[in-house]
């Protein structure tokens, strides 16, 4: 079969919301199974690298672009394919809008996503750093994702067990980077109201508009006034969301640095680790709005980063390590960059 859709030289500052990066030799539309599969056939006669684009929203492109083939993933299709008295599982495509997603779960009053409203990108990326907002993760209503396995050009289902999701990771973006491209996800919605306790902000939110009523809908609603507050619209404004991961450190370690700062806001993590929210820490380091080589340190949210005037990865470059060197000089803590790079194999 034929691939279509492939365009030329495309820029992928125009395809990553970060707005930098120079030009891919070629990016395919892949709207089926059976394309993906051709895409990768095919760079492997012309020898030719594949790297697999969403939304662009967690992904900072080079300035050298990429020497290969982007495989922008479209695949549609939203599906019920399961229901009984208390849940209902769905099934959608890779190219299926995230935020979509979670508009069909409202929609039909189903909870378990609705709190991950409003984050950009696309369905199939979401199982990459196992998305998270406001309380809720991918993995709390995962079931399964379809996925072709490169090395082998074979479609794979895999469980939550093999992802091994955690804050923000699972295999695709460590031991299994590059190894799978993911087609479809399944998640298990609840017939049952979200239920209190809430993310601090988000309660905060409830309180302040007397909303006492926990729908799906009004969980959403609520999260998306509280996103636009905090977070830049990427359609608007150049940016990635979070451009540094929370800190996870040793209880000890932050009960030792509470003695300094005793407003340092820490969320259990497990018996032994605690997480402090990483826009907290740049704060403390007098970097919030901040010009920093052409990137802004977001006013409202410390911990992300706005590209206003950066025009090569060195601004951003040099941007992020002013910001992890004072961050590790005043607390001792390393912090670490959550999107993605799109490197040249
Ligand atoms: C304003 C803003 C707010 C955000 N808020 C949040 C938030 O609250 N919580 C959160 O967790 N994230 C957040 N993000 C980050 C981002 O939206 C998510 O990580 C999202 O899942 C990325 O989806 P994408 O389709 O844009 O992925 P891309 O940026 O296109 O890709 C990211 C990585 O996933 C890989 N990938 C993409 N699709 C596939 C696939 N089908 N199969 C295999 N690998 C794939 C890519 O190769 C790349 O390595 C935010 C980003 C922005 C800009």
């Amino acid at each position: 079969m034929r691939v279509v859709n492939i365009s030329t030289n495309v820029s992928l500052a125009t395809m990553t919301t970060m707005g930098l990066g120079g030009t891919a030799n070629y990016v395919v539309d892949v709207t089926t199974d059976e394309e993906l599969r051709q895409v990768y056939l095919n760079a492997k006669t012309m020898s030719q690298p594949v790297y697999v684009i969403g939304g662009g929203s967690n992904l900072i492109a080079h300035d050298e672009g990429y020497p290969g083939v982007i495989a922008h993933m479209m695949i549609p299709g939203i599906e019920i394919i399961a229901d009984d008295n208390d849940t209902t599982t769905i099934q959608a495509g890779a190219g299926v809008s995230w935020d979509e997603l979670v508009r069909f779960g409202v929609d039909r009053q189903l909870t378990g996503i609705e709190a991950m409203s409003g984050i950009p990108g696309s369905a199939g990326a979401a199982p990459v750093q196992n998305i998270g907002a406001y309380g809720q993760e991918l993995a709390d209503t995962f079931v399964s994702l379809e996925a072709y396995d490169i090395a082998k050009d074979l479609f794979v289902t895999l469980s939550a067990a093999d992802c091994d999701f955690s804050y923000r990771r699972s295999i695709f973006r460590e031991n299994a980077a590059g190894h799978y491209v993911i087609t479809r996800i399944t998640l298990r919605l609840f017939k049952s109201s979200p239920q209190p306790p809430f993310y601090d902000s988000l309660q905060r939110h409830l309180d302040s508009s007397q909303i006492t009523e926990y729908t799906p809908q009004s969980i959403r609603d609520a999260v998306l006034d509280v996103r636009a507050d905090k977070l830049p619209d990427p359609k608007i404004v150049r940016n990635s969301g979070s451009f540094f991961k929370n800190a996870i450190v040793e209880k000890w370690q932050a009960e030792d640095l509470q003695k300094n700062y005793p407003d340092m806001p820490t969320y259990p993590m497990d018996e032994n680790h605690v997480k402090i929210p990483t826009g907290w820490l740049i704060e403390q380091c007098d970097l919030k709005g901040e010009l920093i080589h052409g990137m802004r340190v977001h006013k409202g949210n410390a911990v992300v980063l706005i590209n206003e005037s950066a025009t090569h990865y060195d601004d951003l470059s040099l941007a992020r390590q002013t910001i992890i060197d004072a961050v590790r000089d005043r607390f001792r803590i390393s912090i670490d960059q959550e999107p993605l790079e799109l490197m040249t194999p």
